[in-house]
């Protein structure tokens, strides 16, 4: 009877064990359980090759000149595509140079263009003051916002250290550069911003954040990353819903011109 009882206790474990997935199962399960397994595989070459859609053609611009389907924000002669951001309606206080840039004029404030966007790549071009004056954060210091809440930090950081979460490149105080790839003080430097604007729900809850990917000078300095709120000089960043907003770009009390802009609207 007790011998009964050893055996059927027995079966019970081996089967219980038998039940048990090995890692080598599990694996083998979910690998079945993608769509490229549950289907035969492909034996010819043109069974995994698409046709449609066609992409659409885009000529190229010639040496960081604007794509044939980029909306131009500064072609070089004047600032007619953008507005003081003091009260979003008069005109742009800022210079325009005969070399076909802009200069910022210290303390007349932000300017931010008409046109609002979501998600671009934006091309901008930036050059700090040849006269070197101040130093960390107050030397050179300007900004790209993007829908006026985010700012890529534009800085003269070359001999001029500062916190590096707000170096040139930064997306300021949220996200250290993976490079300094500034050219020297008073040559061009161009930004390449793919930007992702954030989503957010019906209850004004963020459910995506934006992302950010910027390359300095053909450096890429941020990688995908994801902006957690608002620039904040000081406290958290804020996640606030908000629509399709400007471009900003600001007046940090310094003369750093900017020239070549474009941006091409993704969905
Ligand atoms: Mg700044």
């Amino acid at each position: 009877m007790t011998m009964r009882y050893v055996y059927l206790y027995l079966l019970i474990v081996i089967f219980v064990l038998a039940c048990q997935e090995t890692p080598e199962k599990q694996a083998d399960q979910q690998e079945t359980n993608t769509p490229q397994a549950t289907e035969t595989a492909p034996t010819n070459p043109e069974a995994t090759e698409i046709y449609e859609p066609v992409p659409p053609r885009v000529i190229p611009g010639e040496n960081g000149a604007p794509p044939s389907d980029a909306i131009v924000l500064f072609d070089g002669k004047n600032l007619d595509k953008w507005v003081s951001a003091k009260d979003s309606v008069s005109p742009a206080p800022w210079k325009v140079n005969p070399d076909g840039s802009f200069t910022v004029v210290r303390r007349s404030g932000d300017i931010q263009t008409k046109d609002y966007f979501g998600s671009v790549q934006l091309h901008i071009e930036w050059k700090s003051p040849e006269v070197i004056e101040n130093e960390g954060q107050n030397r050179g210091n300007s900004g790209v916002f993007l829908q006026n809440r985010y700012e890529v930090q534009v800085l003269d950081n070359n001999d001029n250290p500062t916190y590096t979460n707000g170096q040139v490149g930064s997306v300021y105080k949220q996200s250290v550069p993976l490079a300094m790839a500034s050219v020297p003080t008073g040559e061009w430097n161009t930004y390449d911003i793919i930007y992702h604007a954030p989503v957010f729900n019906d209850a004004g809850e963020k459910t995506k954040s934006a992302t950010v990917t910027v390359i300095h000078n053909g450096v890429l300095v941020q990688d995908h990353f994801e902006i957690e709120g608002t620039t904040e000089y000081i406290g958290w960043p804020k996640n606030i819903a908000h629509a399709d907003s400007f471009i900003k770009l600001q007046d940090h009390d310094a003369e750093v011109s900017y020239r070549n802009i474009w941006v091409r609207k993704l969905e």
